[in-house]
């Protein structure tokens, strides 16, 4: 069984300091972003923004100076995601690039990949995709079929992914991909990750739409695409543990709980117009519930500054967040007593999105029904 714990989480005075300037930065470039377009969270999408928080040093924060990084600790980067996430900033073109492309490159990359691909990341000019699920293969990665077969120079990939966020403008997908035929008596052996580009010959990109009528993810055809072997990231045949490292990158952060926060935002706006018992009471266990999460989140990111491993306590507040985020939308309705209006104030709005948007929160990055697998294997239940 694994140790699960929560250590109080304090955030350092260079960090608080730090608060302030992010405030003033989305002050300075965002006053006039609508609530409708904040609504979408790490979603939105501005390249020019990215490349302006790229230029404050806000983006690979904690990563070497040599790769463009900043050197700075896990707990500023924790209050500038924090403040984009409270604020509805677009990061979208810099979101995965950031959180797990970058850090896979510095853990399993080449010194040769990590000069070439991390400096333009932090300057937010280098957007990242993640190209893992299939069709028919999600929950189970390892049943992955879209292969690589190695000419003499190069590799050759054919078949398809699912469901790849940003895939129609990312200049680049860190792809799962099989390089040896499935060996039955170990699922997670032969999968190899490349690094593609995606303006090579052979890759066709189509967009999905989801429920709220946006095209932000995609389906991506892979036709006799050629990639150099420099683009190998880590070892052949490796990649299901280094794939493994990526997924832990992707659910630790503070985004799993705050992306439903313009909703409580324009909610506690609009209650606070003619407040009665009832909406205080409401909005008290929402923001108790908010800053229980915080906390939790926070004591994770403190661990993760000290450089330990706290996986367990990560899956458990990325369920408990993802539970939080989808939650909202209902206490708002009940709080207002009314479905959103078409068309209505910046609360309707958000809420007519967010409504729709929040389904989709307990499948990204790992299903309901996997992480609470993950935690009931952590915590010896299973
Ligand atoms: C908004 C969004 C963005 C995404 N972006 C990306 C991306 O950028 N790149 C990428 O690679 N993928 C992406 N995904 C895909 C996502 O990772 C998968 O949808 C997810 O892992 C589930 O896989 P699936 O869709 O194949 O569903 P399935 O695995 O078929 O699951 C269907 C249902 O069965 C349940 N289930 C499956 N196996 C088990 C089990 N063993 N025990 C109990 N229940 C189980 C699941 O919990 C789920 O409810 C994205 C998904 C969404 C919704």
């Amino acid at each position: 069984m694994e140790d699960i714990r929560f250590p109080p989480g304090t955030l350092p005075p260079e960090a608080e300091t730090l608060r302030q300037e992010v405030r003033a930065f989305i002050s300075e470039h965002l006053s006039d972003y609508p609530a409708e377009k904040r609504a979408r969270s790490w979603s939105g999408n501005d390249p020019a923004f990215s490349r302006l928080m790229g230029a404050k040093g806000w983006i690979g924060m904690t990563w070497p100076r040599q790769y463009g990084g900043g050197e700075k600790s896990a707990l500023e980067r924790y209050v500038v995601l924090e403040e984009m996430l409270a604020a509805g900033a677009p990061v979208a073109a810099h979101w995965v690039a950031d959180r797990q492309s970058g850090p896979l490159l510095l853990n399993f990359g080449t010194e040769e990949q990590r000069q070439r691909f991390l400096p333009p990341i932090t300057r937010g000019e280098s957007c990242f995709c993640i190209g893992m699920s299939e069709p028919n293969s999600g929950s189970d990665l390892a049943s992955i079929r879209t292969r690589g077969e190695h000419t003499s120079e190069d590799w050759v990939i054919n078949g398809s992914k699912i469901w790849t966020s940003k895939a129609h403008m990312a200049d680049f997908m860190i792809a799962l991909i099989r390089t040896q035929p499935q060996d039955s008596t170990n699922r997670h052996a032969g999968m190899s990750q490349f690094l593609i580009d995606m303006k090579t010959p052979g890759i066709t990109v189509r967009p999905i739409q989801n429920m709220a009528g946006e095209s932000m993810f995609n389906e991506v055809f892979f036709d006799d695409v050629v990639v150099p072997d420099e683009n190998l990231v880590g070892t052949e045949g490796g990649g299901w543990g280094q794939v493994t490292t990526e997924l832990a990158f992707e659910r630790s952060g503070p985004e799993r709980y705050l992306s439903s926060y313009r909703l409580l935002y324009e909610l506690v706006d609009e209650l606070a117009e003619n407040p009665t018992e009832r909406s205080a009471i409401g909005v008290g266990r929402m923001v108790a519930h908010l800053g229980t999460l915080r906390q939790m989140s926070l004591s994770i990111a403190t661990m993760l500054e000290a450089g330990e491993n706290p996986n367990l306590a990560a899956a458990l507040v990325k369920e408990l967040g993802v539970d939080f985020e989808q939650s909202i939308p209902g206490r708002a309705h009940d709080l207002m007593g009314r479905a959103p209006l078409m068309g209505g104030s910046d609360l309707d709005q958000v809420m007519a999105y967010i409504t729709q948007a929040s389904r989709s929160f307990s499948l990204r990055g790992g299903t309901r029904e996997i992480m609470r697998g993950i935690i009931a294997r952590g915590l010896g239940l299973r």
